[in-house]
């Protein structure tokens, strides 16, 4: 069995998907977590989402932006999926990287790029949500996403918190000050000790403690996770403190528990699919499978359907 590095390690070998695209098959194989390479493909699939009582979120993938010119792609890419979601009325809001935009390049790159998406979102009463990436763009991400805030509504623009870091709780506290609607998740990348719980046991602890203080907010936030024991604790917090199923959501990956996404939506709950799609898939792709290597599984089974 491949263990859980093994993959992460595969994750960053790019080469080995332009190995894998020459081969049609591959495409079979990815398509449970990736909702294809164009923006039609993707509002194919969120067509789906929407017909299951599912609201989506576009993230269009691609990890390998390096210079000023490729940020500007990126922008032009989200410019026409707002365009699209109004012509096509589906169900849908926007996920940005700002690595994407260029926040390794020049932070203030990351947010004149990051405007005009969010400017056209406003314009079109949309929202944009800014993803969290690595630590070490932890206070770069939130800098920019205050500037934005500060232009831009609350229905506007939100951010993304990580419970498995340390700062995490005083960042959420002061954020709803803002205030700020926020998507809080456990967190996907590697983290060293020195920022980030390296117990399990602690960052679930750590969601929980966050979660609640975000459902007493009064502030509508995204409870990211596929956890079902973190889902059960916001069921059983909100039903305690009164709170309304239409105050929050709960949010999930494309092609993961998707029983449990339609139980939720069925039982009421507000549930938005977040749909990765693009050329740049393979990163992604392998990271989802190196978090539950019992994936490659269902994998397999496409393959053989
Ligand atoms: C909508 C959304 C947006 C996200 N945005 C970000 C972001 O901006 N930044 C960031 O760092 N991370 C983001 N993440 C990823 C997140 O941080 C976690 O890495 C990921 O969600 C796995 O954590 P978990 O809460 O699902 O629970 P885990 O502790 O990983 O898993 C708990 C249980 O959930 C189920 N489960 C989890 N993963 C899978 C799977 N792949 N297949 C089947 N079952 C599974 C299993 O039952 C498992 O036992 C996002 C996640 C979601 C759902």
């Amino acid at each position: 069995m491949l263990t859980r590095s093994a993959l992460i390690y595969l994750s960053r070998q790019e080469g080995l998907k332009e190995f894998a695209s020459k081969f049609g098959i591959f495409k079979k194989l990815t398509t449970r977590f990736i909702a294809g390479e164009t923006i039609d493909e993707a509002i194919a699939a969120i067509r789906e989402v929407n017909a299951r009582g599912c609201t989506a979120s576009f993230d269009h993938l691609n990890e390998s932006v390096n210079s000023a010119g490729e940020t500007e792609a990126e922008v032009t890419e989200y410019l026409d999926v707002l365009a699209k979601i109004d012509e096509t009325r589906i169900k849908s809001n926007v996920s940005i990287k700002l690595t994407q935009f260029g926040l390794e390049i020049d932070p203030e790159l990351a947010y004149q790029n990051a405007r005009r998406v969010v400017s056209e979102a406003a314009r079109r009463g949309n929202f944009v949500r800014i993803d969290m990436e690595g630590s070490g763009v932890t206070q770069a991400t939130i800098d920019v996403f205050k500037r934005l805030r500060s232009e831009f509504g609350l229905n506007e623009v939100g951010i993304v918190l990580q419970s498995y870091l340390y700062r995490t709780m005083a960042d959420a506290r002061e954020l709803v000050k803002i205030p700020a609607r926020i998507r809080i998740c456990k967190g996907a990348y590697n983290e060293p000790p020195d920022v980030a719980y390296p117990q399990k046991k602690d960052v679930d602890e750590n969601y929980v403690r966050v979660m609640q203080l975000l459902l007493s907010s009064g502030i509508y936030h995204g409870i990211a996770t596929h956890d079902p024991k973190m889902i059960d604790a916001t069921i059983n917090f909100a039903e305690r403190e009164g709170i309304g199923k239409d105050a929050f959501e709960f949010q999930m990956l494309y092609g993961i528990r998707r029983d449990l996404q339609e139980q939720l939506a069925r039982d009421g709950w507000g549930m938005r699919v977040y749909v990765p799609y693009g050329k740049h898939w393979y990163p992604y792709f392998m990271r989802r499978l190196a978090e539950r290597p019992a994936n490659i599984w269902f994998v397999m089974k496409n393959l053989f359907r």
